[in-house]
């Protein structure tokens, strides 16, 4: 809670791995409290309009997000863009060819998944995607419920990480492309999770770097991934380097998200909060109206 706004700048719908519509994820955001929400649905931004209603029928903020995959030294990274220009030509030109490079990895996966005896993966995550995009959770619900295991977590394990069946190496977007996409929309880059990144201290101070050097202007400190330690590792880094700090649930839906809604705690002290200067996000006793 930040002077009596609950403010969430990462949620997903099921635009793409979420289990809520965007209007259902934006009730559910203002049900648990939350006043400032961002939706940011990875490599899509179709969602927007369609949550930027809900949000001005339930009185709240939404912000204009996405989480854009990324390659970085062969890991992937997520890029969180926050108050991104959704009508921006370049911005939807290139999230439509990581999406492209998505159904790709999404045959490869479902094609790895037969070698192992699997069949019927792709169809099946297909047909349940509907319009949206392809994730690894689709196909972990795939296997779930045709009880391949117990639940998601078991289930990333044992098919969906490195060297297992339905894993494929995938090339996403670089790092250069995604914070000048963002930036250039008029958004703000925020490296996501970042302590869900297997990257030791030294190339963290060098993605650090490179990521500022790009434009980047924020890291998410507080995320339902991070622990209690990591909030205070990760708002030193954001120290050390003059970022911004930004916190945000990563709700997915239930059952499979690391943190329900409206349960964030504070940002550490010392850090700037990315929304600082953010004119559109407003105390409560502010006299003008806020739009959505
Ligand atoms: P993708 O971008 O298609 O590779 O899918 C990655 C998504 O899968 C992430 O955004 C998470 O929502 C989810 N995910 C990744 N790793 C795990 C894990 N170990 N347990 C549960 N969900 C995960
Ligand atoms: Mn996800
Ligand atoms: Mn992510
Ligand atoms: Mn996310």
């Amino acid at each position: 809670m930040t002077n009596g706004l609950m403010i969430d700048l990462h949620s997903h719908s099921n635009i793409s791995d979420g289990l809520l519509s965007p209007t259902e994820l934006v009730a559910h955001a203002a049900q648990h409290g939350v006043s400032v929400l961002a939706l940011t649905d990875h490599d899509d931004i179709s969602g927007l309009p369609e949550a930027r209603q809900a949000a001005s029928l339930h009185g709240i903020q939404l912000i204009h997000g996405v989480e854009i995959s990324v390659t970085w030294k062969k890991r992937t990274l997520h890029i969180v863009g926050l108050n991104v220009d959704v009508e921006n030509e370049a911005l939807k030109t290139g999230l439509a060819a990581v999406r492209q490079g998505r159904l790709e990895r999404a045959k490869q996966m479902s094609a790895g998944l037969e070698k192992s005896g699997i069949h019927g993966s792709f169809e099946w995550a297909s047909a349940r995607a509907g319009q949206s995009i392809l994730t690894r959770m689709h196909f972990a619900r795939f296997l779930v419920e045709h009880q391949y295991a117990k639940d998601t977590k078991s289930v990333f394990k044992k098919y969906l990480v490195k060297g297992k069946p339905g894993f494929v190496d995938h090339q996403w977007m670089d790092l250069e492309s995604a914070v000048s996409l963002i930036v250039n929309s008029g958004g703000e880059a925020v490296l996501a999770h970042p302590g869900r990144y297997d990257i030791r201290r030294t190339n963290m101070l060098l993605l650090l770097e490179e990521f500022r050097g790009l434009g980047g202007t924020a890291i998410e400190v507080v995320t339902g991934s991070h622990t209690g330690a990591q909030y205070v590792e990760y708002a030193k880094y954001a120290q050390l380097f003059g970022l911004k700090a930004s916190q945000g649930s990563d709700y997915h839906g239930k059952g499979i998200s690391f943190m329900e809604m409206g349960r964030l705690p504070a940002l550490p002290s010392g850090c700037i909060p990315v929304w600082q200067d953010w004119p559109h996000v407003r105390l409560p006793s502010d006299p003008s109206p806020i739009e959505n």
